[in-house]
């Protein structure tokens, strides 16, 4: 991905007399961006303050489910979607050695089973061409917040400030913001760290659409594809007794890699073989928050619902939190944004709270190795990837404006 100018300064407001819907969203992940697509296709004015200097993802990928797909093609995003995802027609688990215990073809024409891999990078491309240039303030570190009855002010590491009517922490799972809103919640540890990368797919022979899941006792490996096939993303999760550090790029030696996966299918064997570098997670994710919300301030995606990645649903679930806080956001008024803020949670937190339940017991069920204890698949995803947040959303922004 291309560097991204900073914007040097934060701009002013109309003062307080003619302050109109305005919203600041701190962090520009793929919460923060969605957010911002969200509110400005609602026509409200956003901006969004991000703390890094350049926007540069990490090589990785991610799924999005039919839950999240629906909401980037309600955001206006169908067709770059097309053009930059990899749709997946086969899940495949397997055991350790190979031996395969389902093979479920997927649809790729937009239903309800669909699947499709995407590169963090081209996901935030997506993200970013939907929004005006000067929607985004890169090097602005969020440090403090401040609200009274008629509006809502960020402070930045540089003592630069912004006023706004709402503000979103979207600023993920260490969010600054949080304090505001809870006494800060406390990392609980999987006792597993991720390692991650992207491949070429021809280096390693993938065939187009397929993911593989190959269960060991301990440990998984998952290979899906990206970019239209031409990359894989693999993850290895390896469980460990070090507290690693809870990180979104560390990194790590791809000959501790092949250690832990020494004795695996010959493919993973050979898929590590090609690795020249990696990245490692400590994979690490919280309780559910009691609130999301405190008067104008709400918090999204990680920032609210860290979730481990075994339901693939992180980034799921901030894009549908993107879309439900947009649409209540479009009924209100200055007055009426502690009411839209808090159903938004309302709407969220029962959800999320049991997506970050599924992430852990699917993340015991993988490392189970397929033996006793259990469906090695989860078999009720059903609640998951039916949902359509828009639809919601909709119904209770409609119900928000009735006494
Ligand atoms: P983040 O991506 O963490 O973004 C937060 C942003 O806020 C960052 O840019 C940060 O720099 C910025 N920020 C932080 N503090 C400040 C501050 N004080 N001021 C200004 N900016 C600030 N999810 C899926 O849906 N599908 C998957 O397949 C999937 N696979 C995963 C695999 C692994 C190994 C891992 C670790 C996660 C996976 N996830 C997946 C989860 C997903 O990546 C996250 O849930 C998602 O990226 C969270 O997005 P976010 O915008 O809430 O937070």
């Amino acid at each position: 991905m291309g560097e991204l100018p900073t914007t040097a300064s934060v701009g002013s407001d109309d003062g307080r007399g003619g302050l109109h819907m305005k919203v600041a969203v701190i962090g520009a992940g793929i919460g923060g961006l969605a957010t911002a697509v969200a509110l400005h296709r609602g026509g409200i004015e956003v901006r969004c303050f991000e703390q890094a200097r350049v926007l540069a993802e990490v090589g990785a990928g991610i799924t999005l489910a039919p839950n999240g797909l629906r909401v980037l093609r309600h955001l206006g995003l169908a067709d770059a979607l097309d053009g930059m995802g990899s749709p997946i027609a086969n899940r495949v688990i397997s055991l350790a050695d190979g031996t395969e215990v389902a093979n479920v073809p997927l649809v790729t024409d937009g239903s309800r089973s669909e699947l499709v891999g995407m590169h963090r990078a081209d996901l935030f491309e997506m993200l970013l061409s939907a929004l005006p240039d000067d929607v985004l303030a890169l090097d602005h570190r969020c440090t403090g917040f401040d609200q009274d009855d008629d509006a809502a002010t960020v402070r930045f590491a540089d003592g630069a400030r912004h006023e706004a009517v709402v503000v979103i922490a979207a600023d993920g799972i260490h969010s600054s913001l949080q304090r505001f809103v809870v006494p800060p919640a406390m990392p609980v540890h999987s006792g597993s760290t991720a390692y991650r990368g992207t491949l070429p797919s021809a280096a390693i022979g993938w065939p187009a659409g397929r993911f593989q899941l190959w269960m060991g006792p301990g440990r998984h490996f998952l290979v899906y594809p990206l970019r239209a096939d031409q990359l894989v993303n693999y993850v290895g999760f390896v469980s460990t007794s070090e507290e690693a550090r809870e990180s979104w790029s560390a990194p790590g030696d791809p000959r501790d890699l092949a250690a832990a996966f020494a004795g695996f299918d010959e493919t993973v064997v050979r898929i590590i073989d090609a690795i020249d570098s990696t990245f490692t997670w400590g994979l690490y994710d919280r309780e559910p928050l009691p609130c999301w919300t405190a008067g104008r301030l709400a918090l999204l995606g990680d920032a609210a619902h860290p979730m481990l990645p075994h339901a693939g649903q992180g980034a799921n679930q901030a894009l549908e939190d993107a879309v439900t806080v947009a649409t209540l956001l479009a009924r209100a008024d200055r007055a009426t944004v502690p009411r839209a803020l808090a159903r938004y949670a309302e709407i969220r937190q029962p959800r999320t709270a049991r997506l970050q339940q599924s992430s852990r017991s699917n993340g015991s069920r993988f490392d189970g190795g397929g033996g006793p204890g259990g469906p090695p698949v989860p078999d009720d995803t059903g609640w998951i990837h039916d949902h359509d947040a828009v639809a919601v959303a909709e119904e209770q922004a409609a119900a928000l404006g009735r006494p």
